[in-house]
C-alpha cells in the first residue's frame, strides 16, 4: 500500500482538521494539505515526466512544503531522497546523482549552493515555497497515490558517511508501515489533538515519524525558526499543547537547560522522544527532573528506521523501580515487529551480560543499499541486520550499547568503551561534554583520548579529572591525554564526529 492512501484517509475523515502550521499559525487542515499533494503529483507526472519507481530529491531544511513535496512525490508512485541541508552543494549533488533523482526540491537557502554541482540528469531545481512550487500545488485534484506495494522503495535514506562514502539505504512503504505501528505499541498513542513538532532535520528520523502523525490526522507544527531553538520550541509548545517530537540526546539537553534557566518544566510538551545518539545517564536524569515524564527513547539506524528497541515514558520515569538507573542506562528491550539478538564474529548468540555486535531482524529491516549488492550482502546476513553497534542484553531483555563497534579502542589487547569512560567524566561537575576516542599509540596499539569541554566558569585538570576517573573506572581505561575544546564537532544530526577528533588530534600530534 501507498504511505499516500494514509494522508487520503484522514482528509476524507477528517477534512477539517487542522494539518499543517507554521509556528502555531494554521497554513492548511487535511482536505487543503492533500489537494496540494494531490496536484503536486499531478503537476509531477504531467509536467515533469515523473513515474512511479523514479527518486525525487529534497534539499532543504524544514518547512510545511517540505510535506507537501513528500507527500506528492509519493502520490505520484515516486521515491524521495531527503539530503541534509546543511551538506555542502557539492556533497548534495553526488547524493542526487547516485540516487539518480530526476528532480530536486530546493530551498531559498539550499539552490544557490547546490547550482553549480546539479547533475546534467536531474531537471531544474523547484524551489519550495517559490511561485512555480504555488503553481504546481494549486488546483483542485483528487487524484488516487499511484498503487505501490510494500516491497516498493518509498525513502532513499543517505548515511552520514563519516567514513567515505555516503550509502543510500532503501525504505520500503512496508518498512515504514512497520515503524508507525510499532510506534503506536512500543513508543506512545497519538490523538488528533496532538501536534508533531519538528524541530529536528525533517531529512532524518523526525520526517520519517511525521506518517504517524498523518495517519491520525494531528497537527504538523514547523517551528518559524525552520530550525531547533530551545526557547522557540518551550514557547511554541505552551501554544500549541500534547506536543510530540523527536530530539537527538544533545537537542534534549538544550531544552533542558533553557527549561531549567526559565523556570519551565517543558509544559504543552506530551512526549519527547529521544534517540539517534548516546543519551548519558546524568543527562537523562537531569531531563526527567526538569521537566518530568515526557521522555520515551527509541534505538535505530537508517537501516531499520528508528525500530530496534523502544524505552517507554514508564520506565524512563520509574524513579522507584530498583534497576531504575541500569534500565535507563540501556535502550530498552526489542519493538513488537523486530527480534534484537547479540552474537559473536561468527554470528552466534552471546550469553546474557556478554558484549557483541547488536543484529536485527523483521518488518522495518531496509530492503539493502541502493545499487550496492556488495554492501547488501557484508551487512544483511541470512535475513539478519548487522547494526555495527556492540551492544549486552540483560536477562529481561534491555539492551544496553557500547558503541559503534569502529569506535570501541583495543588498548593493550584490551576493548575500552568509550561510552563508560564518557559516563564516567560525565559525572564530574566541571564536565560539560565529553568524547573519548582511541587513536594509534606504538606502545598499546590504540591509546584513549578524552575531548572535553568545560562547564562554563570551570577549572577543571587534567590531574583532576584522572583522581575522578581512578575513583570510577578501571585504571587502563583511564584516558592518557584531555584536549579542552569549545565545543565538539557535530553533524546536522547533532552526532558526535568521532573522525573529526581523530583527525584533529592526529593534526595537532604532527605540529607538536
Ligand atoms: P543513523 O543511521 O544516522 O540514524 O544512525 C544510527 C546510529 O545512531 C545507530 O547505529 C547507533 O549507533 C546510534 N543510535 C541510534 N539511536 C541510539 C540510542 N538510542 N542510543 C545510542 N545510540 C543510538
Amino acid at each position: 500500500m501507498n504511505l499516500a492512501e494514509w494522508l487520503v484517509r484522514s482528509a476524507t475523515l477528517y477534512a477539517d482538521r487542522p494539518a499543517l502550521l507554521r509556528g502555531d499559525a494554521i497554513v492548511a487542515d487535511y482536505r487543503g494539505f492533500a489537494r496540494m499533494a494531490a496536484s503536486l503529483a499531478g503537476a509531477l507526472r504531467e509536467r515533469h515526466g515523473i513515474a512511479p519507481g523514479d527518486r525525487v530529491a529534497i534539499l532543504a531544511e524544514n518547512s510545511v512544503e517540505y510535506l507537501i513535496a513528500m507527500y506528492g512525490a509519493w502520490m505520484a508512485g515516486a521515491a524521495i531522497v531527503p539530503v541534509n541541508a546543511k551538506l555542502h552543494g557539492r556533497e548534495a549533488a553526488w547524493i542526487i546523482e547516485d540516487a539518480d533523482a530526476t528532480l530536486v526540491f530546493v530551498s531559498e537557502r539550499t539552490a544557490d549552493g547546490l547550482a553549480p554541482f546539479l547533475p546534467p540528469t536531474c531537471g531544474a531545481p523547484v524551489e519550495l515555497g517559490s511561485k512555480a512550487f504555488a503553481a504546481m500545488t494549486a488546483g483542485d485534484r483528487t487524484l488516487a497515490p499511484a498503487p505501490r506495494s510494500r516491497d516498493d522503495l518509498a525513502w532513499l535514506f543517505y548515511t552520514s558517511g563519516t567514513t567515505g562514502r555516503p550509502k543510500g539505504v532503501m525504505i520500503t512503504h512496508g518498512n515504514i508501515h512497520a515503524m508507525a505501528f510499532a510506534y503506536f505499541v512500543d513508543v506512545d498513542r497519538v490523538e488528533r489533538t496532538d501536534a508533531a513538532l519538528y524541530a529536528a532535520p525533517m531529512s532524518h528520523g523526525a520526517g520519517l515519524y511525521n506518517v504517524q502523525h498523518v495517519l491520525r490526522a494531528a497537527r504538523h507544527a514547523v517551528p518559524e525558526s525552520g530550525a531547533f531553538d530551545a526557547g522557540e520550541v518551550l514557547d511554541l509548545s505552551k501554544r500549541l499543547d500534547n506536543v510530540h517530537m523527536f530530539a537527538a540526546p544533545t537537542m534534549v539537553r538544550r531544552l533542558v537547560d533553557a527549561a531549567r534557566s526559565a523556570g519551565d518544566n517543558g509544559q504543552g510538551i506530551r512526549t519527547i522522544v529521544y534517540g539517534g545518539g548516546p543519551m548519558y545517564l546524568t543527562d537523562i536524569v537531569a531531563a526527567v527532573e526538569v521537566m518530568g515524564p515526557r521522555f520515551c527513547q527509541i534505538y535505530g539506524q537508517g537501516e531499520c528506521p528508528m525500530t530496534i528497541t523502544a524505552l517507554g515514558r514508564a520506565l524512563v520515569a520509574d524513579r522507584v523501580h530498583p534497576r531504575w538507573r541500569e534500565r535507563l542506562a540501556s535502550v530498552g528491550t526489542a519493538q513488537s515487529c523486530v527480534e534484537v539478538g547479540v552474537v559473536d564474529a561468527n554470528g552466534r548468540p552471546l550469553p546474557i551480560g556478554e558484549a557483541g555486535e547488536v543484529v536485527v531482524r523483521g518488518a522495518p529491516v531496509m530492503a539493502g543499499y541502493w545499487r550496492n549488492e556488495r554492501a547488501t550482502a557484508e551487512t544483511i546476513r541470512d535475513g539478519w541486520l548487522w547494526t555495527g553497534d556492540v551492544g549486552a542484553l540483560d536477562g529481561d531483555g534491555f539492551l544496553t550499547l557500547k558503541d559503534r563497534s569502529k569506535d570501541v579502542i583495543i588498548s593493550g589487547g584490551t576493548n575500552i568503551y568509550p561510552r563508560e569512560v564518557e559516563e564516567a567524566l560525565l559525572t564530574h561537575p566541571g564536565v560539560r561534554e565529553v568524547s573519548v576516542v582511541g587513536v594509534p599509540d606504538p606502545q598499546w596499539g590504540e591509546a584513549v583520548i578524552a575531548f572535553v569541554v568545560t562547564a562554563p566558569g570551570a577549572a577543571v585538570t587534567p590531574e583532576a579529572l584522572d583522581r575522578h576517573c581512578l575513583e570510577r573506572i578501571a585504571r587502563f581505561k583511564r584516558p592518557k591525554v584531555y584536549r579542552f575544546v569549545a565545543e565538539l564537532p557535530k553533524n546536522n544530526y547533532g552526532k558526535v564526529l568521532k573522525t573529526e577528533l581523530r583527525r584533529m588530534f592526529e593534526t595537532t600530534r604532527q605540529e607538536a
